[in-house]
């Protein structure tokens, strides 16, 4: 395996973009609450109704490495974001980039997980241009002289059962931790891919088995976690030597589901809350460079046990999604407070 060029600060960046008005909400004239005055600040302006009937307007202001406002491209987001990462799977390192906020508030779009029938729909996200730079990497000389090669997987969490996306009708996988911690999904597919095409191939694929027998895109979609990985493959060697993890993370609205009459529902609501917790606490843990890692603590995080070991060389990346308008301030609140707590130490 290659070695990584001696040893690294552990890096995690964290970044909020914010998604433009939809028509509709253009239409019904919804208030935009979020202003980004920088690049690496962001402030939620709330009009709060008093007891005595006046309105108050309070400012909540947040900081972060990086903050995308609604003109920014999912290029000038990748750029800050995930391409940085490329680089540590090619030096040998777990790279893991996120996804994370309520649903509808720009997820799948950032990253490129949007199926809509054509392979054109998917170039421009983040799967697609972290592919590109993966090829262009690939085809230097240093890389073609020691026959390295690339595998794709892409799988779906739901509830606590993993999903297999590029196999028909999306099989239910075992995960498997052996003796020294090692986790597997057994019977995963790792698609050998010898170029971009090959990639957008396999994104189309697993897009369309995601979304199959749903009514609406986002409905199923938004309670699952979708993980699409890129591993960099030796000659002679059946492990990746370098990974990159993409995650688009089940929607983390609450309330609904708290009131919701439907069992289904609130296990689902549950399950979920679970997982983004035991993912802010492995994320705090790799920062702190605590020993101990609650990895465990879902399906979520005990799959990318990976990327929170290893340290000195893994790189995690948090892109926090927001929606703009007024109706969703509770649930942007809430996603700025936990991007928020995943950096502070
Ligand atoms: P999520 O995956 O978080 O539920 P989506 O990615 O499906 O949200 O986005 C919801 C809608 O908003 C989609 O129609 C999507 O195309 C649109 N959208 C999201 N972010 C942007 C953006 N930055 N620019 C333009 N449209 C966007
Ligand atoms: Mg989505």
């Amino acid at each position: 395996c290659l070695s990584s060029r001696g040893a690294r600060i552990q890096q995690i960046t964290v970044c909020v973009r914010k998604r433009p008005m939809s028509r509709r909400e253009l239409q019904s004239k919804a208030v935009d609450i979020i202003s980004v005055p920088s690049r690496n600040s962001l402030i939620v302006h709330e009009l709060r109704n008093k007891v005595d009937l006046t309105k108050l307007l309070e400012h909540h202001k947040f900081r972060f490495d990086y903050t995308f406002d609604e003109l920014c491209s999912n290029m000038l987001v990748y750029e800050h974001t995930a391409r940085p990462l490329i680089r540590t799977m090619f030096e040998g390192g777990n790279a893991t980039c996120f996804a994370y906020g309520q649903t509808g508030s720009g997820k799948t779009h950032t990253m490129g997980g949007e199926f809509c029938g054509k392979v054109q729909d998917c170039t421009t996200g983040i799967y697609a241009l972290a592919a590109q730079d993966v090829f262009a990497e690939l085809s230097k000389p240093k890389y073609r002289e020691m026959g390295a090669s690339v595998t794709c997987s892409y799988f779906e969490i739901y509830g606590s059962k993993v999903f297999d996306l590029l196999l028909p009708d999306k099989p239910m996988l075992r995960v498997l931790e052996d003796g020294r911690q090692q986790v597997v999904i057994v019977g995963l597919t790792k698609m050998p891919v010898k170029k971009v095409e090959d990639v957008l191939g396999i994104i189309e694929q697993g897009n369309r088995e995601r979304t199959s027998g749903q009514t609406s895109v986002n409905i199923k979609s938004s309670r699952s976690h979708a993980v699409f990985q890129m591993g960099l493959l030796m000659p002679d060697e059946l492990e990746p030597c370098g990974k990159c993890s993409f995650v688009d993370l089940a929607g983390n609205e609450r309330g609904a589901d708290t009131q919701s009459a439907n069992l289904q529902t609130r296990r689902e609501g549950a399950e979920i809350n679970k997982s983004l917790l035991a993912l802010k606490e492995c994320i705090r843990a790799l920062s702190r460079h605590s020993s101990h890692l609650p990895f465990r603590g879902s399906k979520l995080t005990q799959v990318l046990r990976d990327s929170f070991i290893g340290g000195e060389q893994n790189k995690t990346c948090m892109i926090a999604m927001i929606s703009p308008g007024l109706s969703s301030v509770e649930n942007t609140l809430n996603t700025l407070r936990y991007a928020d707590r995943v950096k502070e130490l």
